[in-house]
């Protein structure tokens, strides 16, 4: 039977949760979140961008927009 993969409601593959460096709070993250997304935290209003996915990281995203050529 095909059942782990047909119903999965863990936290480990939906919803993760990460730590504001800003504030500490908790900010909720999707899985599909990318690199380079600013998520809102929902305590401080930070903005917070996405610097990894696997686990996910969050840093303060800068005020002045500069630009990173890659
Ligand atoms: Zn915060």
């Amino acid at each position: 039977m095909d059942v782990r993969s047909a119903n999965h409601t863990g936290l480990e593959s939906g919803l993760a949760s990460c730590e504001c460096p800003e504030c500490g709070g908790g900010v909720p993250a999707t899985a599909n979140l990318m690199r380079g997304e600013v998520v809102r935290c929902p305590d401080c209003s930070a903005e917070l961008e996405v610097t990894g996915t696997a686990p996910i990281r969050l840093e303060v995203a800068p005020r002045v927009e500069e630009d990173w050529g890659e």
